[in-house]
């Protein structure tokens, strides 16, 4: 099965976490990204295109700057990563040349992806790297990045990089075999995983929460980022980073570590980076009937439909849409603004015009701009 599925293969994400980076000590491990490299060098000769999206900055950073225990602030944390992202760059950099290969930095923020605009920007820059036989390494621009304008972690940026870059598997190396039934630290009878064919409530649950002390990761974001790649239709299989061969045999088809099949209908990429890129800036609550109509009939919402408008937003914006319950079932661009929406509460269609005194067409969010979660 896995031979079958990676025939289509040819663009490849791989996505290397800190842990595996990094000795016992928290510094780069250079064996480790030489062997990583080499291995590049190899899918190279098969034929694959590959990414990287690579953590270590913050840890190569700490380490550089004999910073261990301090960086507490995030200031510090993004001191440590500009440090850091030299260094990690000068690694890939050496490594890769040893095989006759050359690395780009592409440092990203969710800001960026979030513009259509500087979306499609990253994409062609990626196309043209990879036209040039050039390896580009990815990181978060951990420099200008805040919280709320975080990817999170670098599993959700590599989920995301898939749709960026139109690639075909994600690749994800990280310090255990791969999906475990259970967390293999604690429970002695944890079996792995080889194929997850869907990402059920009980998957998202046996994953459970972040263990890391170096990285943000865990296998609760990488089992989400799986979700996602999975969603835009690109399978993702999750491995051991230490161990030797591994990338080479992954992309064989070997049954090595977890393969997570993507969802039966990938949203198309469009519709993806609404649901998973852009972040939602208002919340708009719809009644049931309208509720109904999204779910089960395919339809645009409409004012009528529409009970409150929360948030900020201007024309064009993502906003979240809840049921009365509260709960979030959907995703989509609003056609009108919070201002514009709040003061369409409820009303018909025909009347916006009186409303407003203009109008943008009969919907708030149109079926195309809309995602069902
Ligand atoms: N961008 C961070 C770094 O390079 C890593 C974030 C993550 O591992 O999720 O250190």
């Amino acid at each position: 099965m896995r031979k079958g599925l990676l025939r289509a293969v040819k663009r490849v994400v791989i996505k290397i976490g800190s842990r595996v980076l990094t000795d016992s000590d928290g510094a780069l491990d250079m064996a480790v990204i030489g062997r990583i490299c080499d291995e590049i060098a190899v899918l190279r000769q098969q034929g694959f295109e590959v990414i990287v999206v690579s953590s270590g900055a913050i840890a190569a950073g700490r380490s550089e700057l004999g910073l261990m225990d301090k960086l507490r602030t995030i200031p510090h944390k993004q001191a440590a990563a500009a440090v850091g992202q030299t260094r990690l760059m000068m690694a890939y950099e050496n490594s890769l040349a040893h095989n006759s290969l050359k690395a780009a930095q592409v440092l990203l923020t969710s800001e960026d992806l979030g513009s259509r605009q500087r979306f499609l920007n990253a994409r062609a820059t990626l196309d043209a790297l990879l036209g040039f036989g050039i390896i580009p390494i990815i990181n978060e621009n951990d420099t200008v990045v805040v919280d709320e304008i975080k990817f999170g972690d670098n599993d959700n940026l590599s989920a995301l990089v898939t749709n960026v870059a139109e690639a075909h598997l994600l690749l994800i190396l990280t310090d255990i075999e791969g999906f475990y039934s259970a967390d293999p630290n604690i429970d002695p009878d944890a079996t792995l995983i080889p194929l997850i064919k869907g990402i059920t409530r009980e998957v998202e649950r046996a994953a459970g929460g972040s263990g890391s002390k170096v990285g943000t990761g865990g296998m609760a974001t990488k089992v989400a980022a799986a979700k996602k790649a999975g969603k835009n239709g690109v399978a993702t299989i999750m491995v051991s980073g230490k161990r030797s061969g591994i990338i080479v045999a992954a992309l064989q088809g070997q049954e090595v570590g977890t393969l997570f099949l993507p969802s039966d209908i990938g949203l198309n990429r469009r519709k993806h980076w609404i649901a998973y890129t852009l972040k939602p800036s208002g919340k708009i609550t719809v009644d049931d009937g309208a509720r109904n109509a999204l779910l089960k009939k395919g339809k645009s919402l409409l004012p009528s439909g529409v009970v409150q408008v929360e948030g900020r937003f201007e024309r064009g914006a993502c906003v979240r849409v809840c049921g009365v319950d509260g709960i979030e079932f959907a995703r989509g661009l609003s056609d009108y603004s919070s201002a514009e929406s709040g003061r369409l509460v409820g009303c018909k269609s025909s009347e916006i015009d009186g409303i407003l005194g203009y109008h943008y067409g009969d919907v708030i969010i149109h079926r195309d701009n809309m995602v069902i979660l």
